[in-house]
């Protein structure tokens, strides 16, 4: 067993350092991950960009890999042995409250990084925090004894398995609060890694009509989310496209409006009120605006709509999203686009903003690369 990680450090906004760390002194109770892959995704975008909150922090937060160190108590208790190919979730809950029991543990309060600076997520979480390996821009990971472990099923390479988070998402957007099922006819805005898992999804679950938007940039993600299983898709920036919608539907309008944006301010929220069927249809938010000038509250209510917000993913969610991986029913070739080693993590981040190599969809680092 090594004794020492190298592990990229953000410093300071946009800014990473790469150290060498001592490994933690390991309890029965806790165990170690050899990263395989981390994944990057917006998140990660937004949050390089700001402040430190506490102190320094190893980022990573869509983390897979092996076990390479298990405690006798956590081997018990997860059912798990060293060399086992795992996910372990980013929420540390609590393991008590109801929310918990649920498999629900996005909703801990526990989980509650951003309010809350000893609450625990992996890779979100600052090294003030003993013993601070909490993120997967590192060789190694620490896994405490509240961690979550999904064992990943046979035949997932470590790059596949790292698309696991937004197809939980997916899974868990179009599925679980969009309800998308046979027959729906849903619209999916942006076909950016999220708005991509919802599309195979919601094509797998037996959706009658799918169209995807994105702006003028996103033409290959939009061919990327033809191949997935999209109907149609449409470049709002160069199309009309409530009147697209109203021509694809006969004017009936779509049943779910999945908003996979980031950064577009309330536009998605705009085109999902006007997309939407006459009654009763059920769209799922990110809002990332802090407020609505102008809110089409009426509009909304009149529709008798059902609003959502998309927040993560339940245990469940994650189970299925690694089902869907291992069918191999979709060319994930065509969304994992990009691979970087630990010293690249800057670039890695900034292509998923579009600041970094061209054409980046689904980017992931691996360490020991
Ligand atoms: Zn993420
Ligand atoms: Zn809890």
């Amino acid at each position: 067993m090594p004794e020492k990680t190298l592990a990229a450090i953000k410093v300071g906004p946009s800014t990473m350092d790469f150290r060498e760390l001592d490994l933690p002194e390991m309890s029965d109770d806790t165990a170690l991950l050899k990263v395989e892959v981390a994944g990057v995704c917006g998140t990660d975008v937004s949050q390089y960009r700001l402040p430190l909150r506490g102190g320094q922090i190893i980022m990573g937060h869509e983390n897979v890999g092996y076990l390479a160190k298990v405690g006798k108590d956590f081997a018990k208790r997860k059912g798990v042995k060293e060399g086992d190919f795992v996910f372990p979730e980013h929420y540390v809950p609590c393991g008590n409250c109801e929310w918990d029991h649920m498999g629900e543990y996005r909703h801990c309060a526990n989980t509650e990084w951003f309010y809350d600076p000893q609450a625990i997520r992996l890779g979100y979480t600052s090294m003030d925090v003993a013993p601070g390996l909490w993120g997967g821009f590192s060789y190694y990971l620490y896994l405490p004894p509240n961690a979550i472990i999904h064992k990943i099923p046979e035949g997932l390479t470590a790059v596949e398995a790292g698309v696991v988070t937004p197809m939980s998402n997916g899974v868990q957007w179009a599925l679980m609060d969009g309800e998308v099922k046979y027959g729906t006819k849903v619209l999916i805005q942006g076909p950016g890694q999220q708005g991509l898992c919802c599309t195979m999804n919601s094509k797998h679950a037996g959706a009658d009509l799918i169209i995807v938007t994105g702006t003028s940039k996103d033409g290959p993600r939009l061919e990327v989310a033809k191949a997935f299983g999209a109907d149609h898709v449409i470049d709002v920036q160069k199309e009309d496209a409530v009147a697209r919608i109203n021509e694809i539907t006969g004017g009936e309008g779509v049943d779910v409006i999945l908003d996979c944006t980031s950064g577009a301010g309330t536009a998605p929220i705009l085109l999902g009120v006007e997309a939407a069927k006459r009654r009763m249809a059920t769209m799922v938010m990110q809002a990332d605006e802090p407020t609505f000038p102008d809110f089409p509250l009426g509009r909304i209510t009149r529709k008798g709509m059902t609003l959502k917000s998309a927040r993560g993913h339940s245990y469940r969610a994650v189970e299925l999203a690694l089902h869907q991986l291992a069918s191999h029913r979709f060319p994930l070739e065509l969304m994992t686009t990009h691979t970087f080693g630990l010293k690249q993590v800057d670039y890695a981040i900034k292509s998923v903003a579009g600041d970094g190599a061209a054409g980046a969809i689904h980017v992931s680092v691996l360490p020991w690369e």
